[in-house]
């Protein structure tokens, strides 16, 4: 058995759910767009479910459709992309909200499905999903006479405190709802971490669950353990790797590890990335292969037969660092290859 095992501690993001919960008087959703930030939507979800989590939040209507197969009726799940095209039969058949964004959403929607609850998501200036303001102005009397069961919108800069993008946006996102009687959701992980005017009636925390900053209290809960398959010792001046780019300055031992960049350790981090080996930190060496990375393992006693390339000492943003991306891309890119174990207590 030479694959890597992925663990994802479900306890963990359990934890990490009700200490973002904890920090808000109002009620806390959960981001599982993207298969679960790629830690499994379907357990993810059913464990917080359990957890206490009424509402869910996914990016697509396809994603919301295979939700709801693994949380059965009961749960709300939304969807960010709203009413696309196609969607009419999932939003209807599978009970799924849509996160209307446009006017032309907000139409096929009540032309399709009438009576249908839908959430409407506002642009407070990010410019990316939501109606504008003045749209907004045109449907508001229409909308807020139908099934409107959420109006939302989204925070660009949530994850730089002092940024003045945070209370502009809070501004607008005010003005624009201020006296209306659906509830009102503008925090992801991010917003609820801004503090109590950021949080109104429901957040939407994601990557915080998963383990990654800004929630800097957030415990781990993607584990990756990679199997050493081979160890050689090399003479200084002998180099590792594809393109020679390590050079040994001294006698070195060096363990090829069974993971690549085909499983989401992002080739870039190499020069940067370290694995551990109990509370040994080993430096990774040459270029990042597609299945096999090379780690100094000099001086490690007794020589190890794997190591840790996420968990406690590596966190997802410390590999996202080395690679020079966010904690989100590395979990997202953690890949079909993997031994998948689910731990819960
Ligand atoms: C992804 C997303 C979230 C969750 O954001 P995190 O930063 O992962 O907490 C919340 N709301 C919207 C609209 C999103 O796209």
């Amino acid at each position: 058995m030479t694959a890597a095992t992925l663990t994802i501690d479900l306890d963990a993001i359990a934890a990490n759910w009700r200490a973002l919960d904890a920090k808000t008087a109002c009620e806390t959703a959960a981001v599982v767009k993207a298969n679960g930030y790629g830690c499994g939507a379907d357990r993810v979800a059913r464990r917080l479910a359990r957890e206490g989590a009424r509402r869910f939040f996914v990016a697509v209507a396809e994603e919301g459709a295979a939700l709801r197969q693994a949380l059965g009726p009961g749960p709300e799940i939304n969807v960010f992309s709203g009413h696309m095209p196609g969607d009419t039969d999932m939003i209807g058949d599978l009970g799924l909200v849509p996160m209307i964004n446009s006017l032309d959403q907000m139409l096929r929607h009540l032309e399709a499905l009438p009576g249908h609850p839908f959430g409407i998501q506002l642009d407070t200036g990010m410019n990316r999903l939501g109606m504008e303001p003045a749209e907004w102005s045109a449907l508001r009397e229409v909308a807020t006479q139908q099934n409107l069961t959420l109006v939302m919108s989204h925070l660009a800069c949530a994850d730089e405190p002092d940024h003045a993008m945070n209370a502009q946006q809070l501004k607008v996102f005010r003005q624009m709802t201020d006296g209306l009687r659906a509830p009102r959701s503008l925090s992801a992980t991010g917003g609820i971490l801004l503090g109590p005017d950021y949080h109104f009636d429901v957040t939407r925390p994601g990557v915080g669950l998963y383990g990654g900053r800004p929630f800097d209290d957030a415990m781990p809960v993607a584990h990756v353990q990679v199997p050493v398959i081979q160890v050689r010792d090399v003479e200084a001046g002998e180099t590792v790797g594809y393109g020679n780019t390590w050079t040994a300055q001294a006698p070195a031992r060096i363990a090829t590890i069974a993971a690549g960049y085909a499983d989401g350790i992002i080739r870039a981090m190499g020069p940067d990335a370290y694995v551990w080996v109990g509370e040994t930190p080993c430096k990774v060496v040459g270029r990042i292969s597609m299945d096999l990375i090379g780690v100094d393992v000099t001086g490690v006693s007794p020589e190890p037969q794997a190591v840790e390339l996420l968990g406690h000492h590596n966190g997802v943003d410390t590999l996202a660092d080395a690679a020079g991306t966010i904690g989100y891309e590395i979990l997202t890119s953690l890949g079909a290859r993997y031994r998948r174990r689910y731990h819960s207590a």
